[in-house]
């Protein structure tokens, strides 16, 4: 899945949710599925039809008997049914919609979710009829073949916020022939356990080992509008409302849309057969064999998948909508009528990125066919269900001439990730969550090897240093960050690790992985490794022994060591390394001196984490930014001696070659100071590598901000920027400004560093200058190059940068039918839009908000919404996050985009913490009453915070809210901390410095 793109968006919602849904409505939606049963059975257990006939005439005989035997013997869990219900299990967050402030509590998980060993499921066959209007209500049968693995009474499986009636349940055995006993078997209890989303059905006949049995459940349940399991979203077409249902599974909610074993190890094949107007379509996992007319439900039909491979429950999927379509031979993709030609885009990188991936990892995609399809409400980016993968709009449609260099950049670059899952994730999949890290690394790492194989001129690999490592670098430098393979029990932890460190921490240690072990030989133990654990589930050890294999066989690695041993480092410690390099006087010895960097002063004494360290270096007479394959490790220990002549005598050494090595590089302060002065050196600056100038600008700035060295050396090397124009350089620049521009902001000497940063900008300024072409052909570095540069200058108020974002604002409101004619050029919108708004009043924020509700295109909706953030009036912000949460105008997949924004300044960042204290209960509740949304929104809204006043506001808030201390929020209280002791160590001497830099005011 792809849940980067947003900076916030973190996290999935995993957890119960307070549905709307009537509770009156749960027996009317249980229509009987009499029809479907016969065509399903015989279609996926292989039973003749006389025997189906019969099975299906006793199996009505028998409804009433069993039904009557589990009424007098079934308890549901905690569950208490009401008088005349003939619902018994179901969720108690369904069923007892509550009107007590406490029970919108949290339900606590049990530490132990995981089901019993004992069952395996085999196939699962699925009817399902949703009503795509009314009270959006769904019924549906599953008959689940399952093989008993040890001898038992009970099949445990997951539900939840299902209906099931006592009567709907049936377990019959498999006899010889693949045929089913008549008899089914004597249910003894149904029940649900609630904080384990456990359906138990307890029976007094024996399931014995090596047996087969078909497990046949009734259920209902509601198309719900949280974005998660099976729910709606809608569209308008001319005013009138559209209806789309769709899936997202993953983690843990397939469990919502049927009754299932849902654990990524329990794979099975599945065959859907789903009922919908005539008037739609439907798209699965698998290709439609037959459709026919449904016999009750008047003007709709049946339409029938094929059998799937092996997979697990939570890549199946299916989307009911009146979309659109445009194919390319098996290859298709389905959006909104009217967004179908933003389509063509991801159409045609598509099946080159398919193609490339079946070539890169040398196995041939197993499936008949490919959909890709865009959906109006999305929480994450995209998911990469096997043969339909799901997006939010932005991160699948391009409108050429109409959208930023940034958002084709992103349909690519989503694009890729998911296609990569279809291997990596769908055809083998982690056996536990806690191994999540290698879908979502992997996937994300190869997000820039398919751009660059689509696009070279992209130069996607550069910008993976800023964008993935040096990005989790600030994460993974707080004591509470945590391990990347990390255990993890129940939906809400699961829901917690699909975080940056899965994701960017992942795929930034698979890169120095395939450095370290050469394309070759990390290509062929990836297909290996793919060919040999297809359709089943693997743990990262099975990675790191295919690897090994193919390494030692290629002589990569000696006998005494193995991938395990140094992948081990860095899956199972929390953190990453500084090493400190420094020469000794008359000798060849360089010392090396490993530490985990953190940011926070009291915790580094007490870490003892040694990591194995792949060396790479070059030197000034060298400058060799070519070779990435280490010429020597620092093995596990906390001092190492190398002896190399040049490193000992040229000017100065740089280390880990284009940061292909996740650890920060720091050096005695000569070296320190020869490197600035090359940099410095307008002439040879360039000799040194962009990746390794973007490495030397994030490094030095990140050690002086833990104390590891002067902010003196650090803002010294800055000096350089005056004459670089790089990209990469100026992003990791940027980046790292931004945090003391945050610290800086709400001080006295602010325009100090303004003044400084103005100065140094001067050169690539007028480089990339204030215009935009839409040429599509204008080189896209240059474009987004461009938008960076201009933010930056606008944001510390560069005259021009201001006077021409309110002209170019200016026109467009004095143009005639501005929803039809924007005269801005989509590569200056962001920036253009948010100094306007800034600088402007009420009027430029209503004509934005106005132009926000009239266009259709989703990605000028979001610039949009991420300029409508950016006032400086604090009503005109409440009004924003008031609008944000009410459900009326901004779509549910938005508020954190709208909260994100609004935290952006400072005026916005006390606005949105206010808000945020004063309305969390009405914002969880209307999220979806998962704890990890606020505390997304919790870590926009103390970005800034940086006094001891603040944070006791902050932490007396906490205790007001009555939260549990868990991760998230301590890495938020750290954050704050580790910003008041920065405040009190080093803004005197960056003051300092800047007023020899730039004179006193
Ligand atoms: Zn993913």
């Amino acid at each position: 899945m792809v849940v980067k793109e947003i900076p916030l968006h973190e996290n999935l919602s995993m957890e119960a949710r307070h549905l709307n849904a009537n509770t009156s409505g749960a027996s009317s939606r249980a229509t009987p599925t009499t029809t479907t049963p016969t065509t399903t059975f015989s279609r996926v257990y292989s039973v003749s039809i006389t025997t189906a006939v019969l099975l299906i005439s006793f199996f009505i005989c028998t409804l009433l008997a069993v039904g009557f035997i589990v009424y007098n013997f079934a308890t549901c869990g905690q569950l208490t049914a009401e008088p005349g219900e003939d619902i018994v299990c179901t969720s108690v967050h369904l069923r007892h919609k509550s009107n007590h402030a406490q029970n919108d509590q949290l339900p606590k998980y049990d530490r132990d979710v995981r089901l019993p060993q004992s069952i395996q499921p085999l196939k699962y066959n699925i009817t399902l009829e949703p009503e795509l209007s009314g009270n959006f209500s769904f019924s549906g049968s599953v008959q689940i073949r399952v093989r008993v693995l040890q001898d038992c009474y009970n099949i445990t499986m997951h539900a939840e916020e299902l209906n099931i009636s006592r009567s709907d349940v049936a377990v019959y055995r498999v006899l010889a022939q693949n045929q089913l006993d008549q008899d089914s078997l004597r249910i003894h209890k149904q029940y649900l356990v609630g904080a384990k989303q456990f359906f138990v059905i307890e029976l007094y006949d024996k399931l014995v080992r090596g047996s087969e049995y078909v497990v046949h459940i009734q259920f209902g349940g509601i198309i719900q509008d949280f974005l998660q399991g099976f729910y709606r979203s809608s569209y308008k077409v001319h005013n009138e409302t559209r209806w789309v249902a769709s899936t997202q599974f993953q983690a843990t909610d397939a469990r919502r849309a049927f009754p299932c074993f849902d654990e990524p190890a329990l794979k099975a094949k599945f065959t859907l057969h789903i009922a919908r107007p005539r008037n739609m379509t439907t798209v699965s996992n698998m290709p439609i064999t037959s459709t026919n007319k449904h016999d009750s439900i008047p003007n709709y039909v049946w339409d029938h998948f094929a059998e799937s491979l092996p997979m697990s429950t939570y890549l199946v999927a299916y989307a009911i909508s009146d979309f659109s379509h445009i194919s390319s031979g098996n290859f298709s993709v389905w959006a909104r009528a009217d967004a179908i030609r933003s389509a063509e885009y991801a159409l045609s990188v598509g099946p080159r990125i398919l193609s490339f991936l079946q070539d890169f990892f040398n196995v041939t995609f197993p499936l008949p066919k490919i959909d890709m399809i865009a959906l109006p409400e999305f929480q994450a980016g995209a998911m990469e269900n096997w043969g339909l993968i799901t997006f939010r709009e932005t991160a699948m449609l391009f409108e050429p001439g109409l959208a930023t260099a940034n958002s084709k950049q992103r349909v690519a670059a989503v694009v890729g990730h998911e296609l990569a899952h279809q291997w990596f994730g769908n055809l083998v999949t982690p056996s536990w969550w806690a191994d999540i890290w290698l879908n979502e690394g992997f996937a994300s790492y190869m997000e820039y090897i398919t751009a660059d194989a689509i696009a070279p001129e992209w130069k996607q690999l550069d910008q993976f240093v800023v964008n993935e490592l040096q990005s989790v670098f600030q994460l993974d430098a707080l004591s509470t960050s945590h391990k990347i393979s990390q255990e993890v029990y129940n939906p809400q932890e699961i829901s917690e690790i699909f975080d940056r460190i899965s994701y960017a921490k992942g795929s930034t240690i698979i890169r120095m992985m395939a450095h370290f072990l050469t394309d070759s030989v990390f290509r062929r133990g990836l297909s290996k490794y793919l060919r040999d654990m297809a359709y089943s589930s693997a743990s990262q050890d099975d990675l790191w022994r295919f690897l090994t294999d193919e390494a030692k066989a290629s002589g990569l690695l000696d006998r005494s060591t193995s991938v395990k041993e140094i992948m081990d480092t860095w899956t199972l410690q929390t953190g990453y390394p500084v090493v400190k390099i420094s020469r000794h006087p008359n000798s060849n010895a360089i010392r090396l001196e490993q530490v985990r960097f953190v940011y926070a002063n009291s915790s580094k004494e007490d870490e003892s984490l040694f990591w194995w360290i792949p060396l790479t270096f070059t030197t000034s007479t060298e400058l060799n930014f070519a070779n990435t394959r280490p010429t020597t490790w620092m093995p596990r220990t906390k001092v190492y001696e190398i002896e190399n002549r040049n490193l000992s005598t040229d000017k100065w050494f740089i280390f880990n070659i284009q940061q292909t090595g996740y650890y920060r590089v720091n050096y005695d302060i000569d070296n320190w100071q020869a490197i600035t002065q090359h940099l410095m050196d307008e002439k040879h600056f360039e000799e040194i590598a962009p990746a390794n100038r973007a490495q030397l600008i994030d490094d030095v700035l990140n050690l002086a901000r833990g104390s590891f060295l002067s902010y003196d050396t650090a803002m010294n090397l800055t000096r350089y920027l005056a004459h670089e124009t790089g990209h990469v350089p100026w992003k990791a620049a940027i980046i790292n400004f931004n945090f003391i521009d945050s610290m800086f902001v709400n001080s006295g000497d602010y325009d100090l560093l303004k003044k400084y940063l103005l100065k140094q900008l001067g050169k690539v300024y007028n480089e990339v200058r204030f215009e935009d072409s839409r040429s599509d052909n204008e080189d896209i570095l240059l474009l987004l190059k461009r938008s960076e540069i201009l933010n930056m200058a606008c944001h510390l108020g560069h005259q021009e940068c201001i006077s021409e974002s309110i002209r170019h604002f200016q026109n467009w409101i004095q143009t005639p039918n501005p929803d039809a004619n924007n005269p801005i050029g989509p590569n200056l919108r962001g920036v253009v839009y948010c100094t306007a708004i800034q600088y402007g009043t009420e009027y430029e924020w209503d004509f934005a908000f106005e132009r926000y509700l009239r266009t259709s295109l989703s990605g000028e909706k979001e610039l949009l919404l991420t300029a409508l953030g950016c006032s400086k009036e604090p009503w005109l912000l409440y009004r924003y996050l008031r609008r944000g949460i009410a459900g009326e105008h901004i779509r549910k997949q938005d508020v954190f985009r709208v909260f994100a924004a609004v935290s952006n300044s400072v005026v916005g960042q006390h606005v949105a913490f206010d808000f945020l204290r004063n309305n969390w209960q009405e914002i969880n509740t209307y999220m979806g009453s998962q704890i990890t949304n606020i505390h997304t929104l919790l870590k926009f809204a103390t970005k800034r915070m940086n006094s001891k006043y603040q944070l006791a506001e902050f932490e007396e808030f906490l205790r007001d809210a009555h939260w549990d201390y868990d991760r998230p929020i301590q890495q938020i209280v750290e954050q704050v901390e580790t910003s008041v002791d920065w405040m009190t160590r080093n803004y005197k001497s960056i003051v300092k410095w800047l007023q020899r830099e730039v004179g006193s005011t």
